[in-house]
């Protein structure tokens, strides 16, 4: 089949004066030559490799391409369209193209008034998305990314072209990594907890003088332990919060109580004595007090951590109005404003992190936990001038 559109193609543009009528964008670069006085066979031998080349693209690559007119139906299709669309070209040709239009996407950040196409042939913009979904013929849908760039000859908007590729099989090995962290995240939970039991019982009983190195040591494994403990927790948790099955063990608590025990039980002593806290007498609301005192560790360690030694950190907790405020502010090594968008997105570091241990989980798992209570999450900072990160969450009560 692509022997024979080859053959058809090159018998089209065979004729010496013949001006494409049908205009798309690469044409234009022959009108140079056209009018640049070359003659009529050499013109003609160009124009055939240019589409030769253009068809071979096309024809080569893994990517699903199609191609529209200004009216929406379609003029070309690539073989590697026909096996993602599961149709033959000859079926599609001179269809219009709804049934190939990405579906409204819940997740698109780009917000078009029409159909993307319709918007790409109105705008002459080049239109692309991560998440979308497409829909056979026989009306299966498939994830794809798309880009749909317009064809424009003298200033005007002759169609435009599409370019897939199916993400089902992408998606179905992040799904199995996810499954895989999740079940060997459990499994490293039993053997912790046993060590993390034992150090406390340890730490315990060499509160004695003379034990110091030992106190030391019990100290360095908890808190390395602990350290592991929120990474397992912030795996499970996120993907758990993804896929909506958190289960918030809601109950009427006080965030100031959930704050003070979470940095007495979760903050090593020598880090809580650079910790400043300045709390309303009583925040009270509906909410998960484990979720919560989660948050509030990722955010007071993160505080400690991007931060020199010894350099305060404020934490502040009152109320205005229906919501509960939670501020962390340090002097640390703050985060540029490019960052700042991305910072709660699974797996983000920012710049400034450095050399600095981490995975990006746990602002990411944060910004799960708050929204699931109906709150939100957010950060100030610049690039080395320190940061303050926010948590409001809705308070219970007049
Ligand atoms: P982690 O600290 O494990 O990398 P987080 O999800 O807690 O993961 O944080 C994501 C990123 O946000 C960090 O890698 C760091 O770049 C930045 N960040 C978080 N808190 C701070 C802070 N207080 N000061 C500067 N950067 C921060």
């Amino acid at each position: 089949m692509a022997t024979q559109e080859y053959v058809d193609l090159d018998r089209n543009t065979l004729g010496t004066d013949y001006i494409p009528s049908e205009p798309v964008e690469f044409w234009d670069a022959n009108r140079q030559f056209l009018s640049a006085g070359v003659d009529g066979h050499e013109r003609a031998d160009q124009l055939r490799r240019q589409l030769a080349l253009g068809s071979a693209i096309m024809h080569s690559v893994a990517e699903g391409m199609y191609a529209i007119d200004e009216r929406g139906r379609i003029t070309f299709v690539n073989p590697a369209a026909e096996a993602l669309l599961g149709s033959r070209e000859a079926e599609l040709l001179g269809r219009e193209a709804p049934a190939m239009m990405p579906l409204p996407d819940a997740q698109c950040t780009q917000i078009l008034p029409g159909p993307a196409l319709v918007e790409v042939l109105r705008s002459g913009l080049t239109y692309r998305s991560e998440h979308a979904l497409f829909t056979r013929q026989d009306y299966s849908v498939f994830p794809v990314a798309y880009s749909a760039a317009p064809i424009i000859t003298d200033g005007k908007v002759g169609g435009a072209v599409v370019a897939f590729h199916d993400l089902t099989e992408v998606q179905r090995l992040q799904r199995s990594q996810e499954e895989f962290l999740t079940l060997l995240s459990h499994d490293l939970r039993t053997p912790l907890a046993a060590i993390l039991g034992h150090a406390q019982q340890i730490e315990r009983l060499v509160e004695k003088p003379g034990l110091e190195r030992v106190a030391t040591g019990v100290e360095a494994i908890l808190k390395s332990g602990r350290r592991l403990n929120r990474l397992i927790q912030d795996v499970l948790d996120r993907s758990r919060l993804e896929a909506g099955q958190a289960l918030l063990r809601l109950e009427a608590v006080d965030l100031v109580a959930v704050l003070t025990l979470s940095i007495a039980e979760n903050i090593p002593a020598q880090d809580r004595a650079r910790l400043e806290v300045d709390a309303a007498d009583e925040l009270p609301m509906i909410a998960d007090p484990i979720h919560i005192e989660r948050v509030m560790v990722n955010l007071v360690t993160n505080a400690l951590k991007y931060s020199q030694p010894g350099s305060p950190v404020v934490v502040r907790a009152f109320r205005t109005g229906q919501h509960a405020m939670v501020s962390v502010a340090d002097q640390g090594v703050g985060i540029d404003a490019d960052d700042v968008p991305r910072l709660f997105e699974k797996y983000y570091r920012a710049r400034t992190a450095g050399a600095t241990q981490g995975a990006g989980l746990g602002l990411y798992s944060s910004r799960l936990i708050v929204e699931a209570h109906g709150g939100r999450i957010w950060v100030q900072s610049e690039g080395g001038a320190g940061s303050t990160f926010w948590f409001s969450l809705p308070v219970s009560g007049p």
